[in-house]
């Protein structure tokens, strides 16, 4: 809630209690390095060991914050302690002019100075939404190691607008453990946990949730769940101002400038097909992508409503996460009958068709999240016919 553009509301009881509807039993902290979101958050926890804490909801928290860096690329770093955090912060002293006026603070040095510093305390940092547009690794450089000043970079997050189907075509990131991460700037249902990981370890504890990312003693990344990339805001390049799309090649002629005078941003379809240097090859280790649309965003479109924040859609919601107990299970394991005996024959149908792949989505660009369709017209139409 410190974070610029998040909610008050986002405070750590609703954070732990929303995450349980969504199925999700452990979440990042977020902000840790800030000290008022600290406290906030040792409040409301309690310790499991030196990097696991514990909400009386038993939803459970590991350290965790997004950063940026003199270069404005985002990391995620991940602390194996309390007293980490502290080192982080010793070490930084006279580097950040934010830090705890912020809750993603800019820190003034480069990728490789900050992946030394959290090396030292045997923590995790790995690239933010790595393919975005404004403030990512891929928008600054062409590779992890130009970035990072090594090829060991334990994890990447895909980010909204990208999949392993896409990233998997970059050769340099063979060995880079994918993650299905979002953050939530606000507690609703359609935000917390659009995206997470499964993962094959003994506890949901720091040092197993740590094996399964560097992928020892048998742990790993069983599942990555993300929403459908063709809904990021950046998938497609597009104007910031009037979200019109544009073919990259157009771009350039134009100086990156619409016909309204807005700034166009590249998608981050296009900034992967610049990175493409191999046919998609999945290693061995790479888990099943699974791509998902929010549940509140199908109902919008079911039940014919403007909004995900309307209380019908809020309260249908929750009846469904009632019945079947979290998102996940009605997306995916409810039968049909089941459902519609409680949410009706059209959105019954809607989250069948979602399963089948039947729901077509105007992809997103210049900031605008994409938009789901249940029309049966737009359904054949490819989404990035025209746009590649
Ligand atoms: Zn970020
Ligand atoms: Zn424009």
């Amino acid at each position: 809630m410190y974070s610029g553009g998040t909610s008050y509301n986002m405070q750590i009881p609703a954070i732990a209690e929303q995450s349980k509807f969504k199925g999700l039993n452990t979440i990042g902290s977020g902000d840790c390095l800030n000290s008022k979101w600290l406290n906030h958050f040792l409040s409301n926890v309690s310790k499991i060991d030196e990097g696991t804490f514990e909400h009386k909801s038993g939803t459970r928290f590991i350290l965790t914050t997004e950063i940026e860096d003199q270069r404005r690329v985002h990391h995620l770093i991940i602390f194996p302690s309390i007293s980490s955090i502290q080192e982080f912060r010793n070490q930084i002293k006279g580097k950040s002019p934010n830090l705890d006026t912020d809750g993603r603070c800019n820190i003034n040095l480069r990728g490789g100075e900050i992946l030394d510093i959290v090396k030292s305390f045997d923590g995790l940092v790995g690239p933010s939404h790595a393919f975005t547009p404004w403030t990512s690794i891929y928008k600054e450089y062409d590779s992890l190691e130009d970035c990072y000043k090594t090829k060991n970079v334990p994890f990447l997050e895909l980010g909204l607008s990208a999949d392993t189907q896409m990233a998997d075509c970059i050769s340099e990131l063979k060995d880079v453990t994918f993650m299905t991460n979002s953050d939530a700037h606000s507690p609703w249902p359609h935000r917390i946990g659009r995206e997470f990981n499964r993962l094959k370890v003994k506890d949901n504890s720091y040092d197993e949730i740590a094996n399964a990312i560097l992928r020892r003693g048998g742990n790993k990344f069983v599942l990555n769940v993300g929403i459908d990339p063709d809904l990021g805001k950046y998938h497609i390049t597009a104007c910031t101002r009037c979200y019109k799309k544009y073919k990259t090649r157009k771009t350039t002629e134009i100086k990156n400038r619409c016909t309204c005078g807005g700034l166009i941003k590249k998608g981050v379809a296009e900034r992967v097909k610049e990175l493409c240097d191999q046919e998609v090859t999945h290693p061995p280790h790479r888990p099943k992508y699974l791509k998902t649309i929010p549940l509140a965003e199908i109902l919008v479109q079911s039940m014919g409503l403007a909004s995900v924040n309307s209380k019908k859609v809020q309260d249908m919601w929750k009846l469904l996460i009632q019945s079947f107990k979290n998102e996940i299970n009605v997306l995916i394991i409810a039968s049909r009958d089941e459902i519609e005996k409680i949410a009706g024959d059209k959105v019954a149908q809607a989250i069948v068709d979602f399963r089948e792949g039947n729901i077509h989505i105007e992809p997103g660009g210049g900031g605008m999240y994409g938009k789901i369709s249940l029309n049966k017209k737009d359904r054949n139409q490819s989404s990035l016919d025209g746009y590649l």
